[in-house]
């Protein structure tokens, strides 16, 4: 379909799904993962982020995410998140399953989001089982230091989900309810390589609509009915102009 129709589309819809991923924080200023400007290829490589690895080497990791953390605080909602935000102000339900861990789409004010790989915004002890917001240790993070737990003195690990580690059940659960009852469904700033939050497209309804917007083609692009490879916060504040 092309623009009008799509925007057309859009202002009928009465409860939207959204896969976010980090395409959609890049506009943000923040660094993806996978790209070759990403994390896994500047700062450090793919390995940090396995579990087994964080629980011989969680310096080696703070190192890397500690001035990730400051970034992500710092980091402000782009004109997309404030769109999708938008729609919800406007009446509608949506319900974005984000693949991000930086709190961006919370900052501008979305109400139901569904962190599939976890939250920069907390921390952990696999110990005594505390649960502390990150802003607690941010000088610690920010000296890339690692945080340990005030009960028990254990090692603190942040609430990502690490490779090597499940997916949480909650969020995926409610990310694939809120796509089988969408009437409209969005894929926006991933490639939908990493599984198995790239199948939360396919939980929707035969013949619900399907939206990409992604700088590079996925492997929906042909089942889509609409395709963009335009920024999202360029292309997305045009479609919901009312
Ligand atoms: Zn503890």
């Amino acid at each position: 379909m092309n623009l009008e129709e799509a925007r057309k589309t859009i202002r009928n819809a009465k409860h939207i799904a959204v896969l976010s991923g980090a395409g959609m924080s890049t506009e943000s200023g923040l660094p993806d993962f996978r790209s070759q400007k990403g994390i896994y290829n500047t700062l450090t490589t793919a390995l940090t982020f396995r579990i087994e690895l964080f629980r011989i080497y969680p310096q080696r990791f703070y190192r890397v995410i500690g001035p990730f953390y400051q970034q992500c605080v710092s980091a402000e909602p782009n004109a997309g998140h404030r769109a999708l935000a938008e729609l919800e102000r406007r009446g509608k339900t949506v319900e974005i399953a984000t693949q991000n861990v930086d709190c961006l789409h919370q900052k501008a004010g979305s109400s139901h989001v569904y962190e599939v790989h976890g939250t920069i915004d907390t921390v952990s002890c696999r110990k005594c089982h505390g649960h502390f917001k990150a802003s607690q240790f941010a000088t610690v993070f920010a000296q890339g230091k690692v945080p340990h737990c005030p009960t028990c003195g254990k090692v603190l690990k942040p609430d990502l989900v690490f490779f090597g580690e499940a997916l949480p059940d909650e969020p995926m659960r409610l990310a694939q309810l809120a796509f089988l009852n969408a009437d409209l469904a969005m894929v926006l700033g991933t490639s939908l390589k990493v599984g198995p939050a790239n199948q939360l497209p396919c939980c929707r309804v035969d013949g619900t609509p399907l939206f990409i917007i992604n700088q590079d083609p996925t492997c929906l692009d042909d089942v889509a009915d609409f395709v963009s490879h335009e920024k999202i916060g360029e292309i997305l504040p045009r479609l919901i102009e009312a």
